[in-house]
């Protein structure tokens, strides 16, 4: 499938969401998440009206940053080791993955502007996943104060990997009612707008529970995938 016809097949999914939950779809961005595939099918979905690319590694996003430069909006998602953020500070636009006050005062000395972070949250509680727990994310956006660099756009999760839809609403939900406590804080630091949430396999009941970006692998970029 093309990069195009799979962008159409799931702006389609996402005006649905909208509808059936009275948003707008410009409320909602789309992230491809480039992290699997070629250099050239990246810049496929930038030649197909992609703004927001996607990696997590330091690796892939140094290649395809090479290759594409400044064109796209740079979100970097997965895990990131301490001793890695210097290697890709200056070349992101936002980071999605600020799990620990180590790793916010590394980010904090690297920066030469102000870093848009997402304070990455474990709400499904599955100890593969990274994250904080719930119950500790308040405290830690308080603590990023000392940070004069970390700028708090929002809250990210990764829901588990199932069918249960039920199970998939309540993650999305918890996301969306800590994003609300954190906004009660009122902090200039943490206007903590965004909710980060939403891959392939749950894109559309993430964005009916309220997300406003998704991050989009499989289903936008994957060579084979169909929506
Ligand atoms: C890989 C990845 C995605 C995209 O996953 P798909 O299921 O391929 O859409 C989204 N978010 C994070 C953090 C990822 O690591």
């Amino acid at each position: 499938m093309r990069v195009e016809d799979n962008l159409r097949s799931i702006q389609a999914n996402i005006e649905h969401a909208c509808k059936v939950s009275g948003r707008q779809p410009s409320e909602v961005k789309i992230i491809a998440v480039t992290k699997y595939v070629s250099v050239e099918r990246a810049k496929e979905a930038v030649e197909a009206g992609i703004v927001h690319l996607g990696e997590n590694r330091d690796e892939g996003l140094l290649n395809k940053w090479e290759h594409l430069k400044d064109k796209p909006i740079w979100h970097y998602i997965g895990t990131l080791q301490t001793r890695k953020v210097k290697n890709v500070m200056d070349k992101i636009d936002y980071l999605h993955s600020l799990d620990r006050l180590s790793l916010a005062k590394e980010v904090n000395k690297r920066a030469t502007k102000k870093v848009k972070c997402f304070v990455q949250v474990n709400v499904s509680g599955e100890e593969s996943k990274h994250g904080l727990n719930p119950g500790d994310v308040l405290e830690f956006v308080k603590d990023l104060a000392q940070f004069e660099n970390i700028q708090v756009e929002g809250l990210m999760t990764m829901a588990p990997y199932t069918e249960d839809e039920l199970l998939l609403r309540r993650c999305f939900q918890n996301l969306k009612s800590l994003q609300h406590e954190v906004q009660q804080l009122h902090l200039d630091y943490a206007p903590c707008n965004e909710l980060s949430m939403g891959m392939s396999n749950d894109y559309q009941i993430a964005v009916e529970e309220g997300a406003t970006m998704v991050r989009i692998g499989t289903a936008l970029v994957g060579e084979k995938s169909e929506v």
